[in-house]
């Protein structure tokens, strides 16, 4: 996180002195109350310090990388998720060729009936079958799909940060987004209600690298 020089000031101020309050910090630094009111907000808001009515501003004891660590760790999938762009099992590789053209997208999700994730085809798989001389008007895309229970997945309501490592830990660039669904025979399956890729990730980093408040 950068700090103005006077946030610095405050900060070294408030170190030496908690708790303070506005008024004494505004003095040490021959300014008005109303002239560091911004920088007092700034400081409050972003975790470094906290203020208690008629006591004064004193240290969160938080470093600037804990806050932004608590920052990420607040933000859910669910939140910077894309539309799933999903093709049926029944599909041939050709369709899904197709379908990675049209939708501009790295990464399909192959579904089964009802939306339910059956596995995960990606631009390498792709161009492997075309290395094969295969006809892929004809080769189903099953045969050359990363397949459940293989596929590394991930929920709305899982942090960002927590996909991230696995996007990371996994060395793939999307994530199917799933909710579980239990059906009437006992049966589980993974409903895929949206996509986490690495574009959406910088995205967030962009965001919050420009002071948004992007999906916080
Ligand atoms: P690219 O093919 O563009 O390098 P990836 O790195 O994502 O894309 O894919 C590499 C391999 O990992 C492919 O075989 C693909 O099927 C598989 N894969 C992609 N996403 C996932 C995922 N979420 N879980 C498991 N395997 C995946």
């Amino acid at each position: 996180m950068k700090l103005t020089k006077r946030q610095e000031s405050i900060l070294e101020i408030v170190s030496n002195n908690s708790p303070i309050t506005g008024e004494h910090i505004a003095e040490k630094l021959s300014l008005t109350r109303a002239t560091l009111r911004p920088d007092l907000a700034i400081l409050t808001m972003s975790g470094l310090l906290e203020a208690r009515p008629k006591v004064g501003y004193y240290h969160s004891g938080k470093s600037r990388y804990r806050v932004v660590a608590e920052k990420l760790n607040s933000v859910l999938v669910d939140s910077v998720k894309s539309v799933p762009i999903v093709i049926s099992e029944k599909c041939y590789v050709y369709d899904a060729v197709v379908s990675m053209f049209i939708e501009d997208v790295g990464t399909l999700f192959v579904v089964k009936e009802g939306g339910l994730l059956e596995g995960v085809v990606s631009r390498k798989d792709l161009l492997k079958t075309t290395l094969g001389g295969h006809d892929i008007q004809k080769l189903p895309v099953k045969v050359v799909m990363t397949r459940m229970p293989n596929v590394v997945i991930t929920n709305p309501e899982e942090t960002v940060w927590v996909a991230a490592k696995k996007i990371m830990a996994h060395e793939v660039d999307a994530l199917p987004v799933v909710r579980k669904v239990k059906f009437a025979d006992g049966s589980e399956g993974q409903e895929v209600v949206g996509r986490l890729s690495k574009t959406n990730i910088t995205r967030l980093f962009v965001e919050l690298g420009e002071g948004y408040e992007g999906g916080v």
